[in-house]
């Protein structure tokens, strides 16, 4: 992608998991003495900015909501490597990373069912505290929010897989059902399987009668009915063949929504699908910085660590893409601070994808 002009302004926020009273070290230190304490970096919350030169319209898409639908964030991340012509795009691709990096899709419950009201100590309070302030502050046009749902809906109205969700046919001045159908129909020419056709799932959210009423917790509801800003999501199917054909779904139907709100990429959508390895899967070499006990360390492999009591681990880095981070499997995934009696593994991924495993053993 390096012949790809880019422009972006990346604004990282660091918002680490709060820590509460159940921290490992806190839960330690009141057990036995905690012997060796791995520090993590706390997860980034990305948002970037792209401004195109030509007057246009301004499209939000929020990616990662769930952490299990790679086809909706890799579809939002590869926006992030696009110039824009015309109009202004914002995006935030990976809104629940832990949920990515655990490939869940709530680690710490529903997020979609998180935005009417949310508990402080919620680990997911942060970022969705965020994103409803972004959402407030960017006052787009049109926010996106893609999602990789279960089955086809077109043959199967109960199933969310491959279909557009809107909340209401109109509400105030947004033509909602219109817009959708608009794009609906421009993308089905493309899918010659019935299943794989994209229909409007209207679920009616602000009627008494709604079969819905869960909807009113999620994103698109706040913004429609708190930000006063149109929002509609985007769902694939989990059952798409491949990864490819998920992240295709999504870049088809944004390109239509971002055709009637006259904002321009480049590469434009045709060339990215045409080219999909590249951007899905970019040739990067994955590397983690460590600093133990006051040494510098670079490991790009699975690798053993032993170390005696009283060390002192930290992750200071990664150098990969921006879904690289690390988790353990073996503490809670929200803690980014940890104390260790015995042994510890650290999983260096690449948001669903483990690339390597660091041990650390205490001798
Ligand atoms: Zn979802």
């Amino acid at each position: 992608m390096e012949n790809i002009r880019r422009r972006k302004l990346i604004k990282t926020l660091l918002w680490g998991a709060p820590l509460i009273a159940l921290s490992p070290i806190s839960a330690f230190a009141s057990q036995s003495r905690v012997s060796v304490r791995i520090d993590l970096p706390p997860f980034p919350l990305e948002d970037t900015y792209l401004k195109g030169e030509k007057k246009g319209g301004r499209i939000l898409v929020v990616g990662g909501i769930h952490g299990n639908e790679p086809g909706a964030y890799k579809a939002a991340d590869i926006l992030r490597h696009v110039k824009v012509k015309r109009g202004e795009l914002f995006i935030a691709p990976r809104m629940n990373f832990v949920s990515i990096l655990a490939d869940r899709r709530g680690y710490n419950g529903d997020m979609n069912r998180k935005f009417a009201s949310i508990s402080p100590r919620d680990p997911d309070y942060p970022r969705v505290k965020w994103l409803k302030n972004y959402v407030k502050e960017v006052k787009p046009e049109l926010l996106l929010t893609l999602h990789d749902g279960f089955g086809f809906h077109s043959v199967n109205p109960k199933a969310w897989g491959q279909c557009i969700v809107i909340d209401a046919e109109r509400y105030k001045n947004f033509h909602l059902g219109k817009e959708a159908r608009t794009v609906s129909e421009r993308v089905n020419r493309f899918f010659t399987k019935r299943e794989w056709k994209v229909p409007v799932y209207n679920t009616n959210t602000f009627s008494p009668n709604t079969k819905h009423p869960e909807q009113r917790k999620s994103l698109t509801y706040f913004c429609l009915k708190e930000a006063n800003v149109p929002a509609i999501c985007l769902e694939t199917s989990k059952q798409m063949p491949d990864l490819e054909m998920k992240v295709k779904t999504h870049l088809l139907l944004m390109k239509e929504f971002f055709k009637l709100h006259n904002v321009e990429i480049e590469p434009d959508f045709d060339y990215i699908i045409s080219h999909l390895d590249q951007f899905l899967k970019p040739k990067v070499h994955y590397l983690a910085n460590l600093n133990i006990n006051g040494r510098q360390v670079l490991v790009s492999s699975n690798k053993t660590f032993k170390l005696p009591k009283g060390s002192r681990v930290e992750f200071t880095g990664f150098h990969g893409t921006a879904g690289t981070n690390a988790v353990s499997p073996d503490v809670n995934m929200n803690l980014r601070k940890i104390g260790i009696k015995r042994r510890i593994a650290v999983d260096v991924k690449d948001d669903f994808r483990k690339i390597f495993t660091v041990r650390f053993v205490v001798v």
